[in-house]
């Protein structure tokens, strides 16, 4: 019923307003219901000036002492006020109204909600809510007040309205029960409307700081149910793939030849996986595999044998890469492999001349080039594979899913119901909860050793005070034949500002010691200058390459030892590591000097640490979930549709598995029930997501 009932049948919501709510995935009253408040404020009680702590949101009862306007084009209003224990507070308007300034009468009573912040002349609140009184303060709250996720032009007030509509119509229409009444029973979870009404509308007995701390049983088994939906829908989606048929290739007489030349031998790691990725690729159905392993672990020559695999068997391969600076090294690798094997290779991005990149469209299309390396403009609509039959993504924490099925569909434009094989490769270790809820659809192989030989990377960190040491100290190495990167990360957000910072180190180094050979690479130069400059570095004819953190992903240059990154603070571990990442790839024992700008915050100070202790991806990788959530870690593919509404993957890590075991109860029992499915998918992720159960 409620399932149904579009929100245009509530008082008050007409088109322009069923459009609004339609920005934030409301359609119909359910929607409503799922709406679920962000926090909670508590206006049950009050608190004392002499034990307000700063940056909570209080609510506060004083005396009004004095009001004044503070002089000015637009001047703000300024009340102080003095509670019982003494203290005064200050409470700031900038915009009111000048019969709002008349309230605030001395020796009236003001009754205020908002955060305790400290402004220059101490305590203060600004624009809270707030009621005034002479006698008789105001009852206070019995419930606490849901907070709602809002969007432009649909304020709070308004959705409180319409979700306490949808709350009078949830008691006339129940909703159906999503999970198992006995599963709930026995961890005394309540049913789902019960569950409903307790969040949005908590009464005076429900544990207010359970509700505050998403420890409420309501809420939990919300949670519950939004994670056995979320992998329900990633194994439909896994098994809607696995139903579509995929080219089986067979053993690569190429991949022998090339692994017979190699001037090493596969790690056992690489080895495993490369197995791994061989049965699946003999298989009919489309392989569906992530491919996990630190910075330097070897996954490129792993992807290139996948490549001839399918090579061999008369397929084309598309390799996609985030960054044109990876995406010209992969190109490098895949030509120096694979062309010797008689196997062209096509490349492209955004920057070709016309009729170049005419010429690398047509080998595509004609399938005169087997492996096609890029960046997303292998996305764009003119490119037409002839027999697309592998499709391999590096970094895939950038790319989102949707960017991952648009590839897929362009394989499948012929048979509907086939699909290329599709590998995916990132450096971003995943710990297992997260990988279990966010790559549930995938198959995962990890890398778990790296090649012989490397040596882990020392890592100072220092105070920018010693900057001109470090430049003179790294002049010396250079002279004795080390390599190095200097690295200037993001000043700004604006890339001009940022390639500046990197010019201007580029001036120092020029200046202090003409005799050295520096380069300078960052994201405004073109294509073909930033694949000469690499070039340069990588063949030894310069000692230093100054860049911006362009060079972040994949960049290979086995010599390089030694790179200093400045402003370390500024960047998130990942990116920390996958920098540092960029040493370290050969035999020669390697340094890592991060300068950073004082003082640091707490969470800098620790990213700093971890650094220096450990080269363990897997324990930055952990640190780096603990510091930032879930959400940013995974990038865009938390985004990419299967965001969680109430669930985090972190704080509810003791909630995945008993989901993934419901998850797994329900769809043995879909063949009996198929409706339950499909209710849950309705109700948590809407219309918003294209993945149906088939
Ligand atoms: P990543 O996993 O970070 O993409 P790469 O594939 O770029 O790592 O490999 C890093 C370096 O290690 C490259 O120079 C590569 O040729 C080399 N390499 C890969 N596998 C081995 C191996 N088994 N033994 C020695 N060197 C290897
Ligand atoms: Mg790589």
């Amino acid at each position: 019923m409620l399932e149904q009932m579009h929100v245009t049948s509530l008082k008050g919501v007409g088109d322009k307003q069923a459009e609004k709510l339609e920005k934030l995935g409301l359609r119909v009253v359910q929607d409503l219901l799922f709406h679920l408040p962000l926090r909670y404020q508590d206006k049950t009680k009050l608190t004392s000036l002499d034990e307000a702590i700063i940056g909570q949101e209080i609510q506060i009862e004083a005396e009004i002492t004095s009001q004044r306007l503070t002089p000015g084009r637009r001047p703000t209003l300024m009340v102080q006020a003095r509670d019982t224990s003494g203290h005064s507070i200050g409470l700031r308007f900038f915009h009111f109204h000048p019969s709002q300034a008349r309230q605030f009468k001395r020796g009236e009573f003001v009754r205020a909600f908002a955060e305790l912040r400290s402004g220059p002349n101490g305590l203060e609140m600004v624009h809270p809510q707030y009621q005034i009184f002479t006698h008789t303060p105001p009852a206070l709250d019995d419930t606490l007040t849901p907070v709602y996720p809002t969007t432009e032009g649909l304020g709070q007030a308004s959705l409180v309205k319409l979700i306490k509509q949808a709350i009078t119509l949830l008691k006339q229409y129940p909703l159906a029960e999503g999970l198992d009444l006995d599963w709930l029973k026995t961890r005394q979870l309540p049913a789902i409307n019960q569950a409903l009404l307790t969040l949005h509308q908590p009464q005076p007995d429900d544990d207010l700081g359970q509700i505050k701390r998403f420890e409420h049983p309501a809420q939990q088994r919300l949670i519950v149910e939004e994670l056995v939906t979320q992998q329900v829908s990633l194994f439909l989606m896994r098994q809607q793939q696995e139903r579509r048929y995929a080219p089986q290739f067979g053993d690569s007489p190429s991949a022998q030849r090339l692994l017979a030349q190699l001037p090493f031998s596969l790690t056992g790691a690489q080895q495993r996986v490369w197995q791994q990725i061989q049965q699946d690729l003999s298989r009919d159905h489309p392989m569906q595999r992530l491919i996990q392993g630190d910075v330097g672990s070897g996954k490129t020559i792993v992807a290139a044998l996948a490549a001839l695999q399918a090579a061999d068997a008369g397929y084309q391969v598309a390799i996609m890469a985030p960054t044109e600076i990876l995406a010209e090294q992969h190109r490098n690798h895949f030509c120096e492999w694979l062309e010797p094997l008689g196997i062209e290779v096509a490349w492209l991005n955004g920057r070709l001349k016309t009729a170049e990149k005419r010429d690398m469209l047509e080998k595509i299309t004609q399938g005169q080039a087997k492996i096609a390396v890029g960046t997303h403009a292998l996305f764009q609509e003119s490119v037409q594979f002839n027999q697309l039959g592998l499709v391999i993504i590096d970094e895939q924490h950038r790319f989102g899913v949707h960017q991952r099925l648009s590839l897929n569909q362009k394989a499948q434009s012929e048979t509907k119901d086939f699909a290329p094989h599709q590998l995916t490769m990132t450096a971003t270790p995943i710990p297992r909860t997260l990988a279990m809820t966010a790559y549930g659809d995938l198959d995962i192989s990890v890398i778990d050793e790296l090649p012989p030989g490397r040596q882990p990377i020392d890592t100072a960190v220092l105070n920018n005070h010693k900057r001109q040491e470090v430049m003179a100290h790294l002049y010396h190495q250079c002279q004795q034949g080390v390599q190095a990167y200097w690295v200037c990360p993001l000043i700004d957000e604006s890339e001009a500002l940022d390639a500046q910072a990197a010019q201007t180190t580029y001036d120092e180094f020029k200046q202090l010691w003409p005799d050295m050979r520096v380069g300078l690479i960052h994201g405004r130069l073109k294509s073909a200058e930033k694949q000469s400059i690499m070039q340069q570095f990588s063949d030894h004819h310069l000692d230093l390459l100054v860049a911006t953190t362009v060079i972040e992903v994949g960049v290979n240059v086995p010599n390089a030892s030694l790179m200093i990154i400045e402003n370390a603070e500024r960047l998130g571990l990942a990116q920390l590591h996958q920098l540092r990442g960029r040493v370290g790839r050969g035999a020669k024992k390697s340094h890592c000097v991060l300068l950073y700008q004082a003082p640091l915050s707490a969470t800098a100070k620790a990213r700093l640490q971890i650094m220096r202790e450990t080269n363990d991806g897997f324990l930055i990788a952990e640190e780096d979930l603990r510091i930032r959530g879930p959400g940013e870690v995974l990038g865009t593919r938390q985004t990419g549709g299967l965001q969680l509404r109430i669930a985090d993957i972190q704080r509810d890590q003791a909630w995945i598995e008993p989901a993934q075991t419901a998850a797994h109860d329900l769809l043995r029992l879909a063949a009996s029930d198929p409706e339950r499915i499909n209710l849950l998918q309705q109700r948590w992720i809407g219309t918003k997501v294209e993945y149906k159960h088939a």
